[in-house]
């Protein structure tokens, strides 16, 4: 794939190449801080990150954005500025960025681009989990749903 990067050496100096690289660096931490908690702005959070990590297996819907505040909207699109016009992969900007971003691809691993458009598990609504004995109904033991595997999407 054709990919139009200009060095950063050509446009900022040493140091301001740092000053961005820090700027960046803080960027990824922030969202990925978000991107592992189970709210709208995670999602969001973790579609960016993912997407400018492995642009093949995951893709951000741009209208996600509005889910997340002013301030993660400007880091947002600094990562995704840093990914698109320096190459900059957002992983290698902090410590063990590999073993967070495996993380962060797990937990959401549902909008993984092949499992994005299966459809909600029919059996358990989409929870992962059915109630283990259907014949007692003051018994809310649950166990894995059956038909999903727990996945929660077929
Ligand atoms: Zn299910």
């Amino acid at each position: 794939m054709f990919q139009m990067s200009f060095g950063l050496t050509a446009l900022f100096t040493e140091t301001e190449e740092g000053s961005y690289r820090s700027r960046c660096a803080e960027a990824v931490q922030r969202l990925a801080t978000v991107a592992l908690c189970d709210t709208s702005g995670g999602f969001a959070a973790a579609q960016v990150l993912l997407s400018a990590y492995n642009g093949q297996n995951w893709q951000l819907a741009i209208t996600d954005l509005s889910l997340l505040d002013p301030g993660l909207l400007d880091r947002s699109l600094l990562v995704i500025s840093a990914r698109a016009r320096f190459g900059i992969e957002p992983h290698t900007l902090i410590d063990n960025g590999d073993r967070l971003f495996n993380r962060l691809g797990s937990k959401w691993q549902r909008y993984r681009i092949d499992n994005r458009y299966k459809t909600e598990c029919r059996e358990c609504y989409g929870s992962g989990e059915v109630f283990a004995n259907l014949d007692d109904d003051n018994d809310d033991t649950m166990k894995t749903c059956p038909d999903c595997n727990g996945a929660r999407y077929q």
